[in-house]
């Protein structure tokens, strides 16, 4: 089993060595978080990254607006927070209301607080192997098979989902590891038989148990980037834990490196703008 806490708590203490040396210097890193509506999951998420940060010394703020908000007040809020020289990173929770321009509130993030990597540029920086902070998950993913030394090199990495925030950009993450990629989505046709054929298969669909054992090839290593309504992942993890060589389990997978990716990159911009007023 392919276990995230180990590797999240193996992040943490290398997280409060930092913040430590931070703190002697005046700094404490800072994560911002925007809440647009009343959603009870994001404000769980949110509650959650929260605590995490406290957990490692991180401060976070938590800036709660009505589901009213227009994209036009959102951007003024993140434009505030991106002036804000206290502050190291932004995470608007997803979902927004539907009446607001996700995509143009996200971009309005500025590249060095776009810590959750959703920025336009920041994708486009990450496909194009630059440093930028990747989105999360998609960098979780990695820290997993990296922490439990899964080659990636040449291997048949199959992603099943395309989305801007997994699919794609973890999709972009593994061929810039040189591995060969099949990005599969709702449209693609044999998507049983093209999972039949992964050295590695991410799930990242957002239906639950969704994955089956009879589609993995015996010693595939198998991601379950899901997370569905009662800690049910993407993965049928019960038929798909025989043929696999190695599994993440849901919760306690990719979940909590997530939120630790998600920490690390706030600390590491906290250094970075540090470093650029020193
Ligand atoms: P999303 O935006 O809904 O994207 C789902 C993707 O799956 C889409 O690309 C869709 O294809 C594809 N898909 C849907 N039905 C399919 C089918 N029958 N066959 C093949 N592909 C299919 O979801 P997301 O935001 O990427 O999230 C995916 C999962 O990851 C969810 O369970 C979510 O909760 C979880 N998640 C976990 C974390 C974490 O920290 N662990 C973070 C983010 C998300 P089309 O593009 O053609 O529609």
């Amino acid at each position: 089993m392919l276990n995230g806490q180990t590797v999240a708590d193996f992040m943490k203490e290398e997280m409060t060595a930092k913040v430590a040396v931070l703190k002697e210097k005046g700094i404490t890193p800072c994560l911002a978080t925007i809440l647009v509506g009343d959603d009870p999951s994001s404000e769980t998420y949110v509650r959650m990254k929260g605590n995490a940060c406290a957990r490692i010394g991180v401060h976070s703020i938590k800036v709660v607006l009505p589901a009213e908000t227009t994209t036009e007040q959102l951007i003024q809020e993140i434009t505030k927070l991106n002036e804000d020289v206290s502050v190291h990173g932004i995470l608007l929770q997803h979902p927004v209301p539907h009446h607001i321009d996700e995509r143009a509130a996200f971009d309005a993030i500025s590249i060095e607080k776009d810590v959750d990597g959703v920025t336009t540029l920041g994708f486009a920086l990450n496909a194009f192997g630059v440093a930028a902070f990747p989105s999360c998950t998609p960098q979780a993913i990695i820290r997993i098979l990296d922490f439990y030394n899964v080659p990636i090199e040449g291997k048949h990495a199959v992603v099943i989902g395309r989305s801007p925030i997994l699919g794609k950009p973890v999709s972009a993450m593994l061929l810039n590891r040189n591995a060969t990629v099949t990005t599969c989505h709702s449209k693609t046709v044999n998507l049983e038989e093209i999972v039949k054929s992964g050295d590695i298969v991410i799930a990242a669909v957002g239906k639950p148990n969704f994955v089956k054992g009879s589609w993995i090839k015996p010693g595939a290593v198998v991601i379950d980037a899901g997370y569905n309504k009662g800690n049910i992942g993407d993965v049928d993890y019960s038929s798909c834990l025989t043929p696999s060589s190695a599994i993440t389990p849901v919760p306690g997978g990719v979940g909590p490196v997530t939120i630790a990716t998600l920490i690390e990159h706030t600390i590491k911009s906290a250094s970075m703008q540090s470093e650029k007023t020193s």
